[in-house]
This record gives structure tokens, sequence and C-alpha cells, in this order.
């Protein structure tokens, strides 16, 4: 697939001088709590619902004193060779109240550290934002090649502690890169994350019931997990309605059978006739499932295509 073809626009980037794996940490001012969540609170404006194309910069930094011959410096700066200054990956990161310290734990943060701290303040890159979903750029080339001397000045000429949005220029530059989806450790960060926020909201009970039959596949999953799995896809689900709704394209996904001038004739709601449908129910639980996992499809092609799915399941098994 290509970067167009992701389901939200890339709307910043970030220069790394070592690729993000597992999360993007960004440095605060200083080492107060205040500090702290200004800083969250600008990188989550900056990316908003969009992806994060990661950059990687052309030099390498020095670690702190006793770690020059340390053998996971020397290979941090090796793999910064092969990639410096190319356009190596899109994330989509997620807020969470987790601190760096949590997500790693407290020996791998302490050492990160003791490697990394700027003259002994340690807190850097402590507002981290885990990846939950994450693609790699085939063929990695240079980011000057592929923006352009002017736009690539404007990125990444200065170093920055924040992430660069982008303008829609530049997200037309990088919209043809072919991108490939890779593993995400983190995705589970992001999932329990929202179990939280599901059960604290208020899921239209038509939702719940359609979700709960779509995700029946799932059965023989232990009974409480199972129940915060059904409850979040359901939530998602309902945002989901919503957006087509507000976006103007509440029709069926298969037959583009649009029921607006129906229901308005009738003096009854639009929503009444059409279903929200899970495409990867097997996905739930597993991977960090977005608004991009649901179709919205009328009586008759949600039917049929569930029919469609037991014979490729029927078919599968024999
Ligand atoms: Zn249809
Ligand atoms: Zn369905």
């Amino acid at each position: 697939m290509k970067i167009k073809d992701l389901p939200a626009p890339v709307t910043a980037s970030k220069a790394d001088w070592l690729p993000g794996t597992t999360w993007l940490g960004f440095t605060p001012t200083d080492g107060e709590l205040a500090s702290y969540n200004k800083c969250q609170s600008t990188i989550q404006r900056q990316f908003g619902s969009g992806y994060v194309i990661e950059y990687i910069t052309e030099t390498f930094q020095k670690p702190n004193n006793g770690f020059e011959g340390d053998p996971r410096y020397i290979a941090d700066r090796e793999a910064h060779k092969e990639r410096a200054g190319r356009l190596i990956a899109v994330h989509k990161l997620k807020t969470t109240s987790r601190s760096l310290e949590t997500i790693l734990g407290p020996d791998e943060f302490k050492l990160l550290q003791d490697m990394w701290s700027q003259q002994g303040k340690r807190y850097r890159w402590s507002v981290a934002f885990p990846i939950v979903e994450s693609y790699r750029i085939r063929d990695p080339r240079k980011a000057k090649e592929v923006l352009g001397p002017d736009a690539y000045a404007r990125l990444y000429a200065h170093s920055s502690a924040t992430l660069r949005p982008l303008r829609p220029e530049e997200q037309y530059l990088i919209a043809d890169l072919e991108i490939e989806r890779i593993d995400t450790k983190n995705a589970l960060i992001g999932i329990e994350d929202e179990f939280n926020l599901a059960e604290r909201s208020e899921i239209n009970p038509d939702t719940q019931r359609a979700i709960g039959r779509d995700l029946a596949a799932l059965e023989g999953m232990e009974a409480e997990r199972l129940a915060k799995i059904k409850r979040r896809a359901a939530w998602i689900a309902d945002k989901f309605i919503r957006y087509r709704q507000k976006a103007g394209t509440f029709f069926c996904d298969d037959c583009t059978f649009d029921p607006g001038a129906l229901a308005a004739e009738l003096g009854v709601k639009a929503r009444g006739f059409l279903d929200v449908h899970h495409k990867n129910p097997l996905d739930e639980g597993v991977r960090y499932t977005t608004t991009a996992d649901f179709a919205l499809l009328c009586p008759t092609c949600h039917r049929v295509e569930h029919v469609r799915l037991r014979k490729v399941k029927k078919s599968m098994s024999e």
C-alpha cells in the first residue's frame, strides 16, 4: 500500500537519530509536572488524529561519559548509519497517561537516562507516546530527495524537541511512498487505555447488538476480556457511525444505497436503515483497531457479506 491509502493523513514529522520501535519520546523543558503536561498537549495537538512520519537525522549523538564503548551504543550507531537522512516509517501514536518509566519499566528507563540524559537531567524523552500502529517505508529514500531542498530545510534544518506539522504540499510529496505494516508491541497499551474510556461512555444499544454478533467469532476467549473487547469495538463503531453521518457519507459501502431521502419522506431517522459491520473481528484484542475496521452496510448487503464469510470459513476448515 501507499501512504495515501492510510485511513488518515500524515499530519506531522518527527526527527530522530534512533528509529522508534515501540514509542516516540519528547523532552519537556524541565522536570516539573506543568512542563510535562504542556509538552504532552503540544505534541497531541500537532499529530491530531493523523499519522507521524519518522525521519532519521544525518548526525548521531554521543552518549554520556562511560558509554562510548558500550555494545548497545555501538549497535545503535551502526543501525543509524544505514538510515541517516532517510524517511523510514509512519506511526500512529496514542495519548496515554503512562509515563515512559511505566511503559519501559524502571530498569530500562534508568539505563536510558544513564546513557543519554543531558547534564544530569533525568527526564529526557519522559513524555512518551506508544506506537500503536506502524508501517515501514519500503526502500527508504533520503528526505531531501523526496521533499525537495526547501521543505527539507523547513522541516529538519533545526533540531526540534517537538513535532513538525506537515503542510498540504508536503503531504502530497510523500503520498506515493510504498509502506508495509509491521507488528507493534505497544498496541495493547492503546487498547487497554480505551477499555476504560469505553466503559465510561454511553453506547447505542443497536450498535452494541450488531458488534456483539460480529464478534461472536471470538468465542472461547476469557469472558471478562471478551466483554471489554466487545465494548471497546462497539464504542469505536459508534464513533464511526457518527463520523459518517457528519461527513455526509451515510450510505451502504457495498451497493451505495443512501437512505437519506427515504428517511426524510417517511419522517424517520436514516440510522435504522443501515447496519454497522466489523470487517476484521479476529483482529480485536490483537491489533489496535480503529474506525477504518468498520463498514456501513444496508441489511441485504450485510446479510450477503455474512453468508460469504461463512462460506470462506467453511472452505478453510475443509
Ligand atoms: Zn447495500
Ligand atoms: Zn456484520
